[in-house]
């Protein structure tokens, strides 16, 4: 795999005894040599060392977590959005049949990866079939009919057809006759790198007719860099397009490769590790780069580092409510941290004040996930005075809301309902405390 030596540089930061500051711009250094050897462009590792720099020497890590260990946790966020960030990618079928036109230069591995993405959906249980359309390369219909036999998918060919769209569309009809979920489609690849134009136009040409769900290009990973290009003309030609990079097993170049197709915006779905009909892995950046670092326990650190991200958060909600102050400032605070941290109900029971004798009705509290989004921008919508003071909101000042975030007064009307709620409850604990209180059973 690529970046070996990015795990002796891990190790060496670790382990070694110099001060904090050396010790990064020694990392660093290791750092830009690795992903520079592996083809990563000179001004994306500039710029990644400089974020992590600044980032380095800057930040202060959260009270629990040592300066080290945030440094890795930088230099994985950093790396991580190099590569495309935290996304897994998605692969279920939207509608029944599915329709996949892979595309890619000849050599790439485009009918070697047909299988294995067949495979890798026959192994989910769907019914796949297999089309040999490309009709360019002599050995491409009876290596694609044997990876149908290995994977457990259908086969469909015409020896005797050499226009690659009408075989497309016959195989898509005799696959919709035998009821396939997904159909995969392995299309003619007689350009070479440097034709890219007449790759576009010829998938441009056969998508017109087939009318694909979605379309892959397969991007052999030895390119390194140069598939900034291709990748680039490829995001801008499909909007259903994904990326396959394939040989990342027996490159040095994965880093270019893999850097330079998310420069472009476009997406990495899978990557090929191998020959065989199972080396093929889902990809999501964020995980490469775990492994890239070579820390068995990197997870931890990032449980680790997470919790006590959250036990910060709740603390100053504590305080917050302590204080009885419920604005619209932490609403919004906490609207933002919801989908890492559950919803305000789940929130209060792990407070401490939720011991107390109230009574906290969870459907006064629940947040539908698409009203959340809603509400943040109905909140970035008032002034400085209306978040301080919420209850001055009136109907014309509603409408002013609404106006300026795209929503309806309703949904402003529904905000400060839930806010007015959320305030009662809060009224509510602290008279409870306070009776407790006086009647010594808190202190
Ligand atoms: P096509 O012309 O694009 O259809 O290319 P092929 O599917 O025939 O693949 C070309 C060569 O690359 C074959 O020898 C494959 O075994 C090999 N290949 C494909 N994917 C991978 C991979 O992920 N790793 C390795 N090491 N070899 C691969």
């Amino acid at each position: 795999m690529v970046l070996e030596g990015l795990r002796n540089a891990v190790t060496k930061f670790l382990k070694g005894g110099s001060t904090y500051k050396d010790s990064v711009e020694e990392f660093i250094k290791d750092l830009q040599r690795e992903l520079i050897k592996s083809d990563v462009n000179i001004k994306l590792v500039k710029e990644l060392s400089e974020n992590i720099k600044k980032k380095a020497l800057e930040e202060e890590p959260p009270s629990g977590i040592s300066r080290k260990e945030w440094f890795i946790k930088i230099v994985y966020d950093e790396l991580s959005n190099l590569f495309g960030g935290d996304t897994t990618p998605d692969v279920e079928p939207k509608k029944i049949p599915w329709i996949i036109l892979l595309v890619g230069v000849q050599g790439s591995g485009k009918t070697t990866t047909a299988g294995k993405l067949a495979s890798f959906y026959v192994k989910k249980g769907y019914k796949v079939g297999l089309v040999a359309a490309d009709t360019y390369r002599p050995g491409a219909y009876e290596q694609l009919k044997m990876l149908s036999n290995l994977s457990g998918a259908m086969f469909y060919g015409d020896q005797n057809n050499n226009k690659a769209e009408e075989i497309s569309i016959n195989g898509v009809e005799y696959f919709k006759n035998k009821n396939a979920d997904i159909i995969i489609i392995d299309t003619a690849g007689r350009h070479g790198y440097g034709n890219e134009k007449s790759l576009l136009d010829e998938m441009r040409n056969i998508s017109n007719k087939v009318k694909p769900d979605e379309v892959i290009l397969v991007l052999d990973s030895s390119i390194g860099q140069k598939a900034f290009d291709l990748a680039k003309q490829f995001h801008e030609t499909t909007p259903i397009g994904s990326i396959i990079v394939t040989k990342l097993d027996g490159t040095a170049k994965g880093g270019g490769v893999l850097s330079a197709i998310a420069a472009t915006g476009a997406r990495v779905k899978f990557i090929g590790t191998g020959e065989k009909i199972d080396e093929l892995e889902l990809f999501n950046p964020s995980k490469f780069v775990s492994r890239l670092l070579g820390l068995g326990d990197l997870d931890a650190l990032l449980e680790k580092i997470k919790s006590v991200q959250d036990n910060i958060n709740i603390e100053k909600l504590q305080e917050d409510l302590a204080k009885g102050k419920i604005t619209m400032r932490t609403l919004y605070a906490q609207l933002k941290s919801l989908r890492k941290m559950g919803p305000f109900s789940k929130i209060l029971q792990m407070l401490p004040t939720s011991s107390l004798p109230v009574q906290i009705k969870n459907e006064q509290l629940k947040i539908g996930e698409e009203k959340v989004d809603k509400w943040l921008h109905i909140i970035e919508s008032m002034t400085y005075e209306e978040l301080d003071n919420p209850d001055i909101i009136d109907r014309k000042r509603m409408r002013r809301i609404a106006i300026g975030s795209g929503t309806s007064i309703e949904d402003v009307k529904d905000l400060i309902v839930y806010y007015k709620n959320l305030k009662a409850i809060m009224k509510r604990i602290k008279r409870d405390r306070g009776i407790l209180k006086k009647l010594g059973m808190q202190n």
